[in-house]
C-alpha cells in the first residue's frame, strides 16, 4: 500500500538549517541523526510538505531553541524590526538555495494548483511561513514584498509582543489570556493578509488577540500547531471557545507533538506514547468535527515522543489513528486534504 502523503501544518526546519549549516553540521539532502527532517527521511516517512516556519531568534542565538520547562518563560526581548527583516531574508535565501539544489524534487509552492501538482508528482511542498511578524517592517504596508517572495502564511507572533499585539508567554498551569490585544497596526496587518490572501496563523496568540484576529478577518480561522487547553492546560493551547470558534468558521486546527503541550503535566518528557496526539486529535474531532483537525507536528522545533522520533515515524502515528478507528477518507482528510481546503478558501 502506498504511503499516506502528510502535508504538515508547522517545523522548524528551516531555522534548524540555518543555524547548523553555518557550522557546517547539518544538510537537507543528508540523512542525518540531527534534528527531524531531511529529504530522505521525509520520503521514508510520506512527508509531503507542509508550512515551513522562518522564525528570528533573539540576536546572538547560536543554537536552536529548546522548549522551555514549565512554568518558566524565556529571556525573549521585543526584536528589532531591522535585524528580524534582514535575518529572514537570509532564510528565505537559503530556502531559495535548497530549492535550486533539490533539482525539482523540492518546490516553494505560492497556489493550491501547485500545491496539488506537487502531491501527485511527489514533490516536497514547502509553504513559506513567518513564526511571528516581526519582519513585517516598519509596518503592514511591507507585507506585500514578502508575499512577493513567496510568504503565504503568517503567524502574528511568536511567544513575545511586537508592534502587532502581544504573544503568549509560556506558563503551566494557564489561561492563554494573558496581555493585550492587536494594536491597530495589527488589525490593519490582518486586513492586509485577506486583501492579499496570505493565511493568517492564530498559533502563540493570546485570548484577546484571538477574538481580535476573529473579528476582523474575512478567512477561516487556522491554527498551524496548536492542542487541547482541556487535556493540557499551557497557556499555550486552544480553550474550548477558541475551538468552536475555529470550526464554525469552517477553519483547522493542526495538533502539535510537543510532549509539553500534549501531556497533562505539561512536563517536556520524551517518554510519552504516540496516544497522546491520537488524544488530542480525538478531543477536537469530537467537538468540532474531522473537517476541521489537521497535523501540526512542530518537528525541528519542539520534542517528539521518542516512540515517534522524527519525520520517519509518521507512519506510526497513521497506524495508530487506523487502530483507533480513523478509516482511510478520514485518514486523507487529516493528512492533506483539510489543509488544502483552507487553503484554497483563503489564498488567492
Ligand atoms: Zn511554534
Amino acid at each position: 500500500m502506498a504511503k499516506l502523503p502528510i502535508f504538515d501544518g508547522h517545523n522548524d526546519t528551516l531555522l534548524h538549517l540555518h543555524l547548523h549549516e553555518r557550522g557546517g553540521g547539518r544538510s537537507f539532502f543528508v540523512e542525518g541523526d540531527q534534528g527531524h527532517i531531511d529529504l530522505p527521511r521525509a520520503k521514508r516517512g510520506g512527508f509531503a510538505g507542509g508550512f515551513f516556519a522562518i522564525f528570528v531568534p533573539p540576536v546572538g542565538m547560536k543554537r536552536p531553541m529548546a522548549a522551555p520547562r514549565p512554568g518558566t518563560r524565556p529571556d525573549v526581548p521585543v526584536l528589532d524590526g531591522e535585524y528580524a527583516k534582514s535575518f529572514t531574508q537570509d532564510v528565505i535565501a537559503r530556502l531559495r538555495g535548497i530549492e535550486r539544489d533539490a533539482a525539482g524534487e523540492v518546490q516553494v509552492v505560492q497556489t493550491v494548483s501547485e500545491l496539488d501538482a506537487c502531491l501527485q508528482a511527489h514533490v516536497l511542498a514547502i509553504v513559506l511561513h513567518f513564526e511571528g511578524a516581526e519582519a513585517i517592517h516598519p509596518g503592514p504596508e511591507a507585507l506585500e514584498e514578502f508575499y512577493d517572495l513567496g510568504l503565504r502564511s503568517l503567524g502574528l507572533f511568536w511567544s513575545r509582543p511586537n508592534i502587532y499585539g502581544d504573544g503568549v508567554p509560556f506558563r503551566f498551569p494557564s489561561s492563554p489570556d494573558i496581555g493585550d490585544g492587536l494594536t491597530d497596526r495589527g488589525i490593519a496587518l490582518v486586513r492586509e493578509c485577506n486583501r492579499l490572501g496570505i493565511l493568517i496563523d492564530l498559533a502563540h496568540i493570546n485570548t484577546r488577540g484571538f477574538w481580535d484576529v476573529a473579528e476582523h478577518t474575512n478567512a477561516p480561522l487556522a491554527v498551524t500547531h496548536g492542542c487541547a487547553h482541556r487535556l493540557s492546560p499551557s497557556s499555550r493551547n486552544l480553550e474550548d471557545d477558541q475551538v468552536d470558534a475555529i470550526g464554525d468558521t469552517n477553519g483547522l486546527i493542526g495538533v502539535n507533538f510537543h510532549v509539553g503541550f500534549l501531556r497533562e503535566d505539561g512536563e517536556a518528557n520524551p517518554d510519552t506514547p504516540i496516544d497522546a496526539i491520537v488524544r488530542h486529535i480525538d478531543y477536537f474531532v469530537d467537538r468540532i468535527g474531522i473537517e476541521h483537525v489537521a497535523l501540526g507536528s512542530d518537528f525541528d522545533g519542539a520534542t517528539m515522543p521518542s516512540e515517534l522520533g522524527d519525520v520517519a515515524g509518521l507512519p506510526k502515528l497513521v497506524d495508530r489513528l487506523r487502530a483507533a478507528g480513523y478509516d482511510s477518507e478520514a485518514l486523507e482528510l487529516l493528512a492533506y486534504r483539510n489543509w488544502m481546503r483552507v487553503l484554497a478558501e483563503t489564498w488567492r
